[in-house]
């Protein structure tokens, strides 16, 4: 054991930490002396960014309530805020959140991956495949919506359905899971097809149609690509289940494909859906299983040891309360809003570079966040 190491352990023996710690491992602090070389890693290999899209606190603590009091959010040693307003207006929507994400810019709501004056800036993802990590990204809208889209595509208007599936021409993730097969090859706008151009690329492609995800072994020489849905995947509520299968299997897929780490985008797209439908069993149902997606990400992440998971949400939506009358079996509950609101939204981080995620910050430092825990 070297100085700074036995520093170090004399300094979680008294249980402060010092000020320019950079990590924080949570397990470590019962046990330092038998994993004092796993205290001292900061950098995680992979980073996993579960999106809960309009998942606000008050989406939570409805979940929660709903669920049993319990939630997998609360494993999470790491708690913090971020601001979630963008560019051009108090109240972003989502392509500005997920851009902000993506990009590390404050950009004008309906921005895809380009800044305020409209230009392309480099993604976390574009940048993950740069450094020759493997990438992935998984929603439960169509892939080709703002927040999926804003991490690997740059349109000036996220409603550019079309344009965005084309720019998954322009990168080389590995593995994509959502909605939104009409856009890729069924398209207005154009005759081009685009399963054909990903085959050509080196992609497997199937879909919904084809053959259900769960039945499906996945080629792990090839690149993957499966639509879900037609367009916009149904809710939780009327049947849609793949979120945890596509989870699993695309973790399965990005552990170890590349010896430089991946990085993945995971989103329950549907928590919004269900604030601008002021239908709060809606969110409840989409907010308790993206939660249990959120618990088997970290049992993941706990057992590689190598993997920062982040847990946050662009905006919340709704305005949603919940008020007097309610009990921790039945909730009474309220909307200012169908529209998004500015209110501040949690962070939750686990892992090698977590302890960064702490406090109240910009939407933007998610990025500068995720891009200095990778060391880029
Ligand atoms: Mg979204
Ligand atoms: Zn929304």
């Amino acid at each position: 054991m070297n100085i700074k190491t036995l520093l170090f352990a004399i300094i979680i023996f008294f249980g402060c930490t010092p000020k320019n710690a950079t990590t924080n491992n949570q397990n470590s602090r019962t046990t330092p002396t038998s994993s004092i070389s796993k205290v001292m890693k900061t950098k995680p290999k992979n980073i996993i960014l579960l999106v809960g899209d309009g998942m606000g606190l008050t989406q939570i603590t409805a979940g929660m309530y709903m669920n049993g009091n319990k939630l997998n959010l609360e494993k999470f040693p790491i708690t913090g805020l971020h601001k979630s307003y963008a560019y051009d207006n108090l109240v972003t929507d989502s392509a500005a959140g997920a851009t902000a994400f993506a990009c590390g810019v404050k950009t004008y709501n309906g921005a895809i991956g380009v800044d305020h004056d409209t230009i392309p800036i480099k993604t976390i993802l574009e940048e993950a495949e740069e450094n020759g990590l493997a990438t992935g990204m998984v929603a439960t809208s169509t892939i080709v919506h703002a927040t999926p889209g804003s991490f690997i595509a740059h349109q000036k208007q996220r409603r550019m359905y079309e344009e965005i599936a084309a720019d998954f021409l322009k990168t080389d993730i590995d593995i994509f899971i959502g909605g939104g097969k009409k856009f890729f090859n069924n398209r207005e706008s154009d005759d081009r097809d685009l399963y054909a151009e990903l085959r050509a690329k080196g992609y497997v492609m199937s879909d919904f149609f084809e053959k259900d995800l769960e039945d499906i072994q996945i080629d792990k020489t090839k690149k993957f690509g499966y639509l879900t849905a037609n367009k916009d995947p149904l809710p939780v509520a009327q049947g849609r289940d793949y979120l945890m299968p596509a989870t699993l299997k695309t973790l399965d897929f990005l552990d170890n494909r590349s010896d430089k780490g991946f990085f993945l985008m995971i989103e329950g797209s549907q928590i919004d859906w269900g604030g601008h439908a002021n239908n709060s069993d809606y969110i409840v149902t989409e907010m308790i299983e993206f939660d249990n997606v959120i618990g088997e990400v970290l049992k993941y992440a706990k057992e590689d040891g190598e993997t920062l998971v982040i847990v946050t949400a662009d905006h919340e939506t709704g305005g949603y309360a919940i008020n007097k009358g309610s009990t921790r079996d039945s909730l009474v509950t309220a909307f200012t809003t169908d529209y998004h609101t500015a209110v501040m939204i949690p962070v939750f981080a686990y892992g090698p570079g977590s302890e960064a995620f702490s406090g109240i910050y910009e939407n933007t430092a998610i990025y500068d966040k995720m891009k200095s825990a990778f060391g880029f």
